[in-house]
């Protein structure tokens, strides 16, 4: 049987540079060889604060966004995370096996604790046993994400583990749950536009998204801090300047990284400059994108029924999988 590959993107904006390279990237890598189920998890989506009128348009929007950055519904599955309530009841199952204190100590709920201090929320304590159950729903084994969601993917480890030696399977000897492993891509980890942190859809100012035209590419990696530039030297670790050259690496060609490698090792480097090729290399990297985008855009019938269909197919897979869970807990 081939390996399962389980993952998903919250319906919190338009999908940037990050998403794309730490997430899409893995998954259009895999839909060839591995039987995939890629999710927009809306769940997810409403453990910070969120408008409920424009909720659905958001799921939409990244439906397209998969579909233009070339997922096919031929090879992989897409489903609405939502529509397939067996999440949430494998979710509650889970969280009675897996103690609080270990959820309160991951280091993307105390981010999300000091970016959102009033909306704090039993949701966003519970987004990594729900994102197990996402995965596990599937038996997922390999799951392409960035590496952001590692301490993540340690709790559904040890879930896994912890479910498996408690209701062992009886019979065939089989493991109900496989223990499932990141699948990396070269942008594991794209940087903010800001100069800290990673590229979010929810840190205004840190993001390129993929349906942005060239002069908005343009103004966004303007507003990039940078420095004097006049001292010259190594290229610093961290910072404004570290992040224009990761993104330079990700998307320029080597001619263009060891020109202005050079350049700031010698004191001469013009951002202004470096700015534009880099505008110009997303920009190109993007454009076949934007146009696969506006024929799915002009035909939401089509859309619609891949969705619907897909979603279907989920819900069977994860009837058979609740069904075993539920035996082996005794609900059954
Ligand atoms: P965001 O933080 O932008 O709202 P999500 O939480 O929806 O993004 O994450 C969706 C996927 O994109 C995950 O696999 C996550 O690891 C990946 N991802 C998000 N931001 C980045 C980034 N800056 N670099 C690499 N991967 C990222």
């Amino acid at each position: 049987m081939k390996k399962r590959v389980y993952s998903g993107i919250r319906a919190t904006g338009r999908l940037h540079l990050g998403n794309y390279l730490g997430a899409v990237k893995g998954m259009l890598a895999l839909q060839d060889s591995y039987d995939c189920i890629f999710s927009v998890v809306d769940l997810h989506t409403i453990t910070v604060p969120y408008d409920p009128s424009v909720l659905q348009g958001s799921i939409q929007e990244i439906v397209l966004d998969y579909l233009a950055a070339g997922l096919d519904p031929k090879k992989c599955l897409l489903e609405i995370q939502s529509q397939v309530p067996q999440h949430t009841e494998l979710a509650y199952l889970f969280s009675t096996i897996y103690p609080v204190s270990r959820l309160e100590d991951l280091p993307t709920y105390k981010e999300k604790k000091a970016q959102y201090p009033k909306y704090v929320n039993m949701g966003l304590l519970y987004y990594p046993v729900l994102m197990t159950a996402d995965i596990l729903l599937y038996k997922g084994e390999l799951v392409p994400v960035g590496i952001d969601q590692e301490p993540h993917l340690e709790v559904t480890r040890e879930i896994a583990r912890k479910f498996n030696s408690m209701y062992p399977s009886t019979g065939s000897g089989s493991l109900t749950f496989p223990e499932p492993v990141r699948f990396k891509t070269n942008g594991e980890h794209v940087p903010s536009l800001s100069g800290t942190g990673k590229m979010s859809k929810s840190v205004e100012g840190s993001y390129i998204t993929l349906t942005d035209d060239l002069e908005t590419i343009r103004k966004r990696l303007r507003a990039a801090p940078t420095d004097s530039g006049t001292k010259g030297g190594e290229i610093p670790k961290e910072g404004g300047v570290a992040n224009l050259f990761k993104l330079l690496e990700l998307f320029a060609d080597n001619k263009t990284n060891t020109k202005y490698t050079h350049d700031y090792r010698q004191g001469t480097i013009r951002y202004a400059d470096l700015k534009e090729e880099l505008s110009q290399a997303i920009y190109k990297e993007l454009a076949p994108f934007q146009a696969r985008r506006k024929e799915f855009e002009a035909n939401p019938k089509l859309v619609e029924s891949v969705i619907e269909e897909s979603i279907r197919e989920c819900q069977k897979m994860a009837e058979e999988t609740m069904k075993e869970v539920r035996k082996k807990m005794g609900l059954e």
